[in-house]
This record gives structure tokens, sequence and C-alpha cells, in this order.
């Protein structure tokens, strides 16, 4: 039964659509491969094997019954622990969550349900989100299943969500979610070479997950391929009364007009994205996306994007800076961790709380988004970087004037060792150098696998579209995963 964890969303949906398997089958497989990978890997914080069996248990019965089956129906996948899960701890892979039991489930994860897709279990993250490695969390590393060519160091699955990524990769998972606020979706897409696609802002709903930055944060599928992104973005994405920022649009049918001849569609290659220094491989390979682009019948411009220097500093300003806002919530009144010290007032109490329930870079981030809201700094730099945030969004918006689709590479490496950036970081927000500017102007974005880089690594290349125009992205991705022909799995070790 091992094949079936083999499968995609596509394949598996479809089998047990026909009858080739039963959804039970590939829930049991999938639990298996799990308890089997997860002591290694540790990409799961908690598995839900029963979830799993009992959502199966139902697609099998609607079958038996001649029943319609939903788009996900029989697929068992993972759910990032941003995502609030009724009756199943939910914690941002912080500490000062653990022990919540939601009492209510995120409109993203009840729609997938409610598509039949199972949950094996909630996916490690970096702690609330933060980070490019999944050094973060208060659960642990998660650790890639990809190793370099002769080297047995553990290598990052990439972050915010690099449960999910190493997950699917690992093929412990048919695809799983993730959320992206700077990359998160698309740098541990890239870096373990497997798909993923954040779209527009406001397509999915943001009710129940948990909140980081929240102009920024969105919700996408992680899947092994293109057509498994837009048939599982399709399930996740819609209109929700319950987020005030949610897209009031009907959801496209992405997965039925997927196509990958792009007569007539323009590329744009912005030329500020060729940094000094890029690494040859990154730089080879973001050649090779240009060239496939071109035999698929896409014609290739030069474009500018002036203001892309500034995306960086922008972000790691208005992304700490709702943050510190967002996370004032976790007080130690409503939610997880209480510290009461004897004797403690109030305040004390608020203090002990989080100095023992945040991280590292969570305290960080706090403290550099209290001082950029803070009364004396306020104009300075947030005002500042308000400006610069609508500055890049024009860039986008002139560019898209000329072209329809833009072409980078997602990340400026592949994927590092762990523990050689945690010490610095400021080497680590570097990585999202090629994903933030499409995160400030709230446009869907993607990447897909493009091959290996010299130590056998997966590199991703990055697609962004104009709003609402998913299915630019992932018709441009698929033509890209057509002609890398990536097939390249991780060897198993674990
Ligand atoms: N790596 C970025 C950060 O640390 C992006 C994280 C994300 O998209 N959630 O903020």
């Amino acid at each position: 039964m091992s094949e079936l964890t083999n499968l995609g969303i596509a394949a598996l949906r479809d089998g047990v659509a026909k009858g080739d398997f039963t959804a039970t089958e590939v829930a049991t497989a999938f639990n298996a491969a799990v308890a089997e990978a997860n002591p290694v890997l540790n990409a799961f914080i908690v598995t839900t094997p029963d979830h799993a069996l009992a959502a199966a248990g139902m697609v099998d019965a609607a079958r038996a019954a001649g029943a319609p089956l939903g788009k996900m129906a029989g697929v068992p996948i993972g759910m990032k622990d941003l995502f609030a899960t009724k009756g199943v701890q939910t914690t941002a892979a912080s500490h000062i969550l653990e022990g919540f039991v939601p009492q209510y489930e995120s409109t993203v994860s009840q729609r997938l349900w409610d598509a039949g897709a199972g949950m094996l279990g909630k996916l490690n993250l970096d702690q609330f989100a933060m980070g490019s490695s999944n050094e973060t969390s208060a659960f642990g590393n998660v650790i890639s299943p990809w190793r370099a060519n002769g080297d047995t160091a553990a290598r990052a699955p990439g972050g915010s969500s690099g449960g999910s990524s190493s997950a699917v990769a690992a093929r412990i998972a048919a695809a799983a979610t993730g959320t992206d606020t700077g990359g998160s979706i698309r740098q541990p897409a890239a870096f373990t070479g497997i798909s993923g696609i954040k779209p527009t802002y406001g397509r999915c709903s943001r009710w129940g997950v948990v909140a980081f930055a929240s102009s920024l944060d969105q919700a996408g599928p992680m899947a092994r391929d293109v057509t498994d992104c837009a048939i599982m973005l399709e399930a996740m994405a819609g209109f929700d009364p319950k987020d005030s920022t949610s897209l009031d649009l009907p959801v496209p049918a992405w997965s039925d007009n997927l196509n990958d001849n792009l007569k007539g569609l323009k590329v744009g290659i912005p030329r500020e994205y060729r940094l000094d220094g890029m690494d040859a491989d990154v730089a080879k390979s973001w050649d090779d996306g240009i060239a496939w682009l071109r035999d698929a019948g896409a014609e290739v411009v030069d474009i500018s994007l002036p203001h892309t220097r500034y995306a960086l500093p922008t972000y790691y300003i208005i992304a700490p800076a709702e943050a510190s806002s967002n996370l004032a919530r976790y007080d130690g009144v409503r939610y997880g961790l209480r510290d009461l010290p004897d004797g403690a007032g109030l305040q004390d109490m608020y203090a002990a709380t989080r100095a023992a329930g945040f991280g590292d870079e969570v305290k960080r981030r706090i403290l550099i988004g209290t001082y950029v809201l803070s009364a004396g700094y306020y104009d300075a730099y947030y005002t500042q970087a308000q400006k610069v945030r609508t500055l890049i969004a024009r860039d986008f918006e002139l560019a898209f004037q000329q072209v329809d689709v833009i072409l980078t590479p997602t990340a400026p490496t592949s994927a590092f060792a762990l523990g050689v950036k945690s010490a610095d970081p400021l080497e680590m927000y570097l990585n999202d150098v090629f994903s933030v500017p499409a995160s400030l102007a709230g446009l869907p974005a993607m990447s897909v696998p493009a091959g290996l880089d010299r130590a056998g690594l997966p590199l991703g290349l990055h697609l962004i579209g104009r709003p609402f125009d998913e299915q630019g992205v992932l018709n441009a991705g698929l033509a890209l995963e057509r002609r890398a022909g990536f097939s390249a799995r991780p060897e198993k070790w674990w």
C-alpha cells in the first residue's frame, strides 16, 4: 500500500472515485508513513490519525451510497499549526499557546474538510510564522528530507511553513496548508522541491488563522505539483463574511482551465532582482526558466521594479509592527500559558507569561514593532514604511501595464544547513529578498521546482501575477513544470 503515498491530490481523489482503492486504505498508508517518519523529521507537532480515518470513512460511505464526492475526497493532508482546529491543540509552534484547544474551526480548514480532505496532524512551523528555517519553533526544528550530496548535515526545510514542506516532500502527506506573510509558502516549497501558491491577498479567509501581520498574511496550498495546487486552492478560497478583508469574488475553476500554452503572454524579468554576487546555480535556473517560458510561447520583456531594494526593510518594519499589535492578545488571561508568580499583580503576570511563553525571535519582532509604532518614531519608521509599500505596489502596477506575469528566482540560495544562519537575524531575513515584494503588494505568487543545484538540492522559480490572476500564475507555473521535468526526490534515509 505504500505506493499510495507516492500519489498526489488529483491521483488520490480520482483513484478513490473510480474505486481503485478506498479512502480508508489511503489514510491508513499515510498514517503509517507519518508514524515512521515523524520521530526523525519532526514535521508534525501532533498527529491525528483518527481524524484522517474518520474523514476517509465518510468518503467511502458517501461513495458506497452514490453521493457526490468533494474536490479533495479521500486526500489526507497536513494542517499547518497556525489554523485553529476544533478540539485539536493549536499552538503556532509557541510555548505560550501550548495546550490551547480551540472551540472553533478556521474557515480554510473547515472548507477542506467539507471538500472531503482528512487531517493527518498539525504541522510544525516557525513560531508564530516568524522565520525562514523552522528553527524558531518551540517544538524543535523540522528537518528537511533533502540532504546535500555526500553530506548528512540536517537541512532547513525553509520557513515558516517548514513542517508543511518537509511532510509533502517526504511523501508523508499528500499536500499541506501553508501561510505566507513574506514568503512562507514559496521559500519552503523551493527548498524542498514542491509547489506552493500564495493567492491574492483576501482570496483565503484569515478567520481562525493565528495572526502574524494581518495586512500580509495569506493562506495557500503546498503540494506535489501545479495541478494539485490549483485543486486545493479552489477548496480553500472563497468569500467569508467573518473576515473583513476577504474578497467577495467567485472562486474560479483554476484546475479546469490550466493551460501551458503561453502564446501571446508577456513575461517580465525584473532587472533589480539580478543581485550582485548572485549564486551561479540560482542565476542559471532563472535563465532556464526564461528559456522554458519562451518555449511555451511567451514573449520575454526586461522590466524595472525600482523600489525592490527597499522591500526587505519595509517588510521588516510593517510585519513586526502588526505582529506587536496582534500578539498583545497573549496576556495570560485568555489563551494558553499563564505564569502567575506568588503575590504578583496583573502587570507582573503579563510580563512573566510573555517572558516564559514567547521565543527569542518573537520577542525581537515585538520589540521592533513596538519601537517603530512608538510616538517618537512612528512617522520616521512606520509611516515611512507604509509610503514605501505604496511605491513598491505601484512598481508592480506599472510593470503589469507592460507584462502579464513576472519571473524571478524564489530564494537566493538552496536549503542551508540548520544552525548556519540562526545566530544572525539579518542573514536570515535576507532569504526573503525575492518573496517579500509580492507580499507587500498583495499579489498572487507561486514557486515551482526548477531543478537541482550543484549540491543536489532543489531550486525554485517564482512567478508573480496581477491581482486576482491566479490562473495566469498557475498556467505559467504549469509551463515551467512541464519543461523542467523535475522528478528528483529525496532519498529515504529516515
Ligand atoms: N521569513 C519571513 C519572516 O520571518 C516570512 C515569514 C512568513 O511568510 N510567515 O517574517
